[in-house]
């Protein structure tokens, strides 16, 4: 029996994958309709048509990974990309028939279904699993049983389950910061549970900006790329277009560039609005946007604000191409993981894709175990320390404010002195959320240079000696 924590789009699609080829499996979630799959939008990648190939995509993903991809990673997931769309078509779902063309893409390679294709994965790959009888558990795992360095299952807030393969599929941190496009479910839980138990992570500074969120009646709403594509600007509160000051690209300028743009004017004291008037046959181009506009009473003509939020984490509980850790027994796929696809930055699309190529694929290695351990970086050990519990309101607050879009020195050090004092050892969500963020944290202060997603104001270029340099942590126990 193979015990599958989180049901997103990589719990999930590995959870009938691995049914449909004979094995037993269950799945545990913290929530059912938690994580981010539930509320993703655009599309996965990959390429699929005759003047596309995995080569191209490889090189995309490269160039927006900022010299950090690992490229086994990389032509792994480019390359089984179009399997895993067809494959998912064999199982039934549709996709549109068109392809979409996002930022950081050279050909059209977006498989979406409408505007929200997270979401029709997910209640797919759900149904699919309800087909296959898969049992399905709402509780939270908060730790892993080990023996003899093995993963033997796992422990929940209601009971222990043995099993001896493990596959966690829970998701990233991006909730850990104030301003956040995804779910409270995320706040890292899987990365701490692993490093609990003896797994590496890696690549914990490289954390993602959407530049681009609003919330109304707190209802948080992703206001996509496209929008902006299709001609809405951003203004703030003078009724000035800023956007240009920054970049000659205006609001058609990379994530983490108008992210930084947005967050100055906040710290100027402005506020930022987008409108949406600029754009041409909005009702039957963004049905989404419109039914979300009409559930909170707005109408297109209302400006809506807008906020960078954290959106993605691109490091996580370090894996091979088969999804296995440093653990025997223990696999992580989707964005829990640190596969090193992504590098410093995520290619647009390329998550959903991963999630699907991982899970789809964990079959053929499941009873292959060879086990990873990387070498491709410097090994820092921490030890866990007991202190006063931190609210996740407060974690939100202290990262946002200082472990968020534009980083130095200072506000990395007060982070790092805050989490200090508080709990890091206990199985709760707020200890593995002050875990994570210390983590975040101590590796954005020891990356002294700019990078990806990573921006210190202080270091503002790249550095040579830090160009494919990963920062891993391991437990030691004190
Ligand atoms: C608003 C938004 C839009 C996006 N749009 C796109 C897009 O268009 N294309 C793209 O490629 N990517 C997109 N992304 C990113 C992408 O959605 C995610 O990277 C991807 O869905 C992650 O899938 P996952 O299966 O790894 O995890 P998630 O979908 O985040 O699922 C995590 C699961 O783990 C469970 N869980 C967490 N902790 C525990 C625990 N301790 N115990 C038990 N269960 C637990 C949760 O309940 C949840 O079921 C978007 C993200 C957001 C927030």
């Amino acid at each position: 029996m193979v015990v599958i924590v989180g049901t997103g789009v990589a719990g999930l699609s590995a959870a009938v994958s691995l049914r449909r080829n004979g094995y037993k499996v269950r799945l545990i979630t913290k929530k059912i309709t938690g994580g981010s799959t539930y509320i993703a939008k655009g599309g996965a990648a990959a390429s699929l048509t005759g003047d596309d190939s995995p080569e191209l995509h490889a090189q995309d993903t490269i160039k927006v990974g900022d010299g950090m991809c690992d490229l086994k990673a990389v032509n792994y997931v480019t390359k089984e990309a179009p399997s895993a769309i067809h494959e998912l078509e064999k199982w039934g779902f549709q996709f549109d028939p068109d392809l979409r063309l996002e930022g950081g893409h050279s050909r059209r390679r977006v498989a979406h279904k409408t505007d929200e294709t997270g979401r029709e994965f997910y209640e797919f790959l759900m149904s699919e699993a309800k087909k296959e009888e898969i049992p399905i558990l709402e509780d939270r795992v908060k730790a892993l049983m080990v023996k003899d360095n093995e993963v033997r299952g796992v422990i929940t807030e209601g009971s222990a389950i043995e099993d001896d393969k493990v596959v966690l599929a829970t998701g990233g941190y991006a909730y850990l910061f104030k301003f956040s496009s995804t779910q409270p479910t995320n706040v890292g839980d899987g990365m701490a549970i692993a490093f609990d138990a003896g797994a590496l992570l890696g690549d914990m500074e490289f954390v993602q900006f959407h530049p681009t969120v609003t919330s109304i009646d707190g209802e948080v709403f992703l206001l996509t790329e496209t929008l902006r594509g299709e001609g809405a600007v951003l203004v703030n509160d003078k009724g000035e277009r800023f956007a240009f000051t920054y970049d000659k690209r205006g609001e058609l300028a990379p994530r983490d560039v108008l992210s930084r743009a947005i967050y100055d004017q906040y710290s100027k004291g402005y506020k930022v609005f987008m409108d949406l008037r600029g754009i041409k046959d909005l009702e039957r181009k963004f049905p989404v946007l419109i039914s979300f506009l009409r559930r909170h009473n707005k109408t297109p003509s209302d400006l809506l604000d807008v906020f960078p939020g954290a959106h993605f984490v691109d490091g996580g509980v370090r894996v091979n191409t088969r999804g296995e850790t440093n653990l025997k027994g223990l696999y992580a796929i989707g964005e829990v993981s640190d596969s090193g696809l992504h590098g410093a930055n995520r290619l647009a699309s390329n998550s959903l894709i991963e999630g699907l190529v991982f899970g789809m694929n964990l079959y053929r290695y499941i009873d292959k175990w060879e086990g990873f351990y990387p070498d491709d970086g410097t090994m820092v050990s921490v030890t866990e320390w007991k202190g006063r519990k931190a609210s996740i309101d407060e974690i939100r607050e202290m990262n946002w404010s200082n472990v968020g879009i534009v980083r130095n020195k200072e506000r990395l050090e007060k982070a790092i002195a805050y989490y200090k004092e508080v709990d890091t050892s206990s199985s709760c969500e707020e200890s593995k959320a002050s875990l994570i963020s210390y983590l975040t944290a101590y590796s954005a202060l020891m990356r002294d240079e700019s990078r990806g997603n990573h921006f210190r104001e202080d270091f503002p270029f790249h550095k040579k000696e830090w160009e494919g340099k990963r920062i891993y942590f391991r437990l030691t126990r004190s």
